[in-house]
């Protein structure tokens, strides 16, 4: 029998809807719900639509998701859960579509005040609308605050006269300073009524969520939470000096026992970490010393091209397609599925660029230029497949998987949006090789080449049979031999970006998916004569 009706309750019943923003320290959302009510609900929804195991998904763990993010999920929950606890309450899961529970909730437990972080990730803005439009009609209050960047990307597109602006120079002059981050709630939090028809549990564990610890070997080394969250940043800034002298793109790439950045992107990415904090801590440092790096390399920097991102991607429809999205160039990028297989599960035969897919399924985190690397590779390097397919598998796979900085980043790698370069290749042979001769990071995710002679680990194929025998590795049997020659693969996609540059030009970006498959024929035809001929003929008879 429940005893308590939050029906009765005179004074105020609020609800805080957990989805990113995992924390205590800067939430504003969490902020005012304490403040102003006498009831406080906090409440987390498990969403099938990420969450769900999907048996048919090309590695385990949900259609969307892979293991390692599901569990820092978990993890990141059961450690918010703690931390409300310290403070009188407890975190209150719920399972199912998210915003049909948050609307069962509203009503069973009589809200009047309903908080949660302003979202710009196309899927929660429509999630946070449909509540929100249940809500005004039902007189419930929103305080809905951006929280999650440094500034209201709204802001900044209105500054700009309604435009997100394109280049992160003309970002950075409308930027300013962000705002100050709000201290950690550490009052006790409001009372926690009895949840009433409402199935409430406590955190799920992985097994309960229907996933099986033995689908994964070895797992990300990132655990995670607020807590540990905040542990990695003090441990990170605990060195004026490296954050002082911080500068993008240095830094190596094949550094996995000790990476050579924070690693606070998945972090930042669930909200356990505020950006606005970590930025505040950055400047305190570079106030205490005399001469520090700058935007766009500093440790500072890196926070503003987050920013820079999620401006730019909240204010262009349809930021993560090709088609109909104004910034970006139309390629006419092939549909190679046996391809885009071999780079997703580290088959292409090239080393370097397999550990890095590798580090990808087991860690879900690589140095930043080890994505370039990758990404450059499927796309305008050298198999020239389309950049939405690699996006997908990143989307998938990362644990900072973000949709902002992700089809950023994957627009900026391919050479369709921001950066043009398509001349600058990433070589999938010298680029490693000059952080890590030896091969010791290709060694660690391929285990299979861990006795290659490290005069032949770049480029196994060249080894001489003997060599191979002895490394117990024979190329082609053990180990793939090269799904493309890295020479003419990428002589060959300068060719074509350069054509299809120009047709952008000359259709000033109205590029049809006509005119995209005429030139994918043209270039065909150029390549491959007699497939010309037989299609000509078979236009004849046709
Ligand atoms: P640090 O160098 O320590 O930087 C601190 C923080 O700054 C990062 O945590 C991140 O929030 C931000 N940051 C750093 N670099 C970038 C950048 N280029 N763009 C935007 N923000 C940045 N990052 C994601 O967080 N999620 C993604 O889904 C994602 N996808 C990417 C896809 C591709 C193809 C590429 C090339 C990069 C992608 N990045 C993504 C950007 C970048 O690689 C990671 O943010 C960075 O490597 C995370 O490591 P860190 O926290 O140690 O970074």
């Amino acid at each position: 029998m429940c005893l308590f009706n939050p029906t009765m309750a005179t004074g105020s019943n609020s609800l805080i809807w957990f989805r990113k923003g995992l924390r205590i320290h800067d939430n504003p959302a969490l902020e005012h719900a304490a403040k102003v009510s006498d009831f406080l609900y906090p409440v987390f929804v498990i969403d099938p639509h990420y969450m769900e195991p999907d048996v048919t998904a090309f590695s385990p763990g949900s259609k969307r998701a892979g293991l390692n993010r599901i569990r820092f999920l978990l993890e990141s929950l059961v450690d918010l859960d703690l931390s409300l606890k310290r403070l009188g309450s407890r975190l209150l899961v719920l399972k199912g579509e998210p915003s049909q529970v948050l609307i069962r909730c509203l009503k069973e437990w009589s809200i009047n005040k309903l908080c949660f972080e302003y979202d710009t990730d196309p899927y929660y803005q429509a999630l946070g609308n449909q509540v929100k439009s249940y809500a005004s009609a039902a007189g419930i209050e929103i305080f809905s605050p951006v929280s999650h960047t440094l500034f209201n990307p709204a802001d900044i597109i209105q500054k700009n006269g309604g435009r997100p602006p394109l280049s992160y120079q003309s970002f950075i002059k409308l930027a300013g300073e962000p705002s100050w981050a709000s201290s950690p709630v550490s009052n006790g939090l409001s009372w926690l009524p009895p949840v009433g028809n409402c199935s409430t549990t406590e955190v799920l564990s992985m097994e309960e969520l229907g996933y099986h610890d033995s689908e994964e070997d070895e797992r990300t080394p990132f655990k995670g939470g607020e807590s540990e969250a905040l542990r990695r940043l003090r441990e990170s800034l605990s060195n004026k000096e490296w954050v002082a002298n911080f500068e993008k793109p240095k830094g190596d790439p094949s550094a996995f026992l000790s990476p050579a950045t924070t690693v606070l992107s998945p972090y930042l990415k669930f909200g356990c970490l505020s950006s606005r904090y970590f930025y505040q801590c950055i400047q305190g440092i570079q106030r205490s010393v005399k001469k520090h790096t700058s935007p766009p390399v500093s440790l500072l920097g890196q926070l503003l091209w987050r920013d820079f991102f999620y401006t730019v991607a909240f204010g262009t429809p349809n930021f993560d397609r090709m088609k109909d999205n104004r910034i970006c160039k139309q390629i006419p990028w092939k549909n190679d599925d046996e391809l885009l297989a071999a780079w997703r599960d580290g088959r292409t035969g090239f080393p370097w660029i397999d550990a890095i897919m590798v580090q990808l399924h087991k860690w879900g985190w690589m140095h930043h230029l080890a994505r370039h690397c990758v990404a450059c590779f499927l796309t305008r390097g050298d198999l020239f497949v389309h950049w939405e397919k690699g996006r997908d598998v990143f989307e998938r796979l990362l644990i900072d998987s973000d949709w902002a900085i992700n089809n950023g980043n994957w627009l900026w790698l391919s050479c369709s949006s921001f950066f043009y370069q398509y001349n600058r290749i990433y070589s999938p042979i010298s680029f490693g090789k000059k952080y890590d001769p030896n091969g010791n990071y290709i060694r660690h995710f391929l285990p299979v080449l861990k006795d290659m002679p490290k005069e032949y680990i770049y480029e196994p194929w060249t080894a001489p049979l003997s060599i191979q025998i002895n490394a117990k590795c024979i190329i082609g049997k053990d180990y793939p031999k090269p799904v493309v020659s890295h020479d003419s693969a990428s002589k060959e996609c300068k060719q074509i970006l350069y054509e299809a540059y120009e047709l952008n030009k000359k259709l000033n970006g109205m590029v049809s998916e006509e005119d995209l498959k005429n030139l994918r024929r043209k270039l065909e035809d150029r390549n491959n004569p007699e497939s010309k001929s037989k299609r000509l003929k078979q236009t004849r008879i046709g």
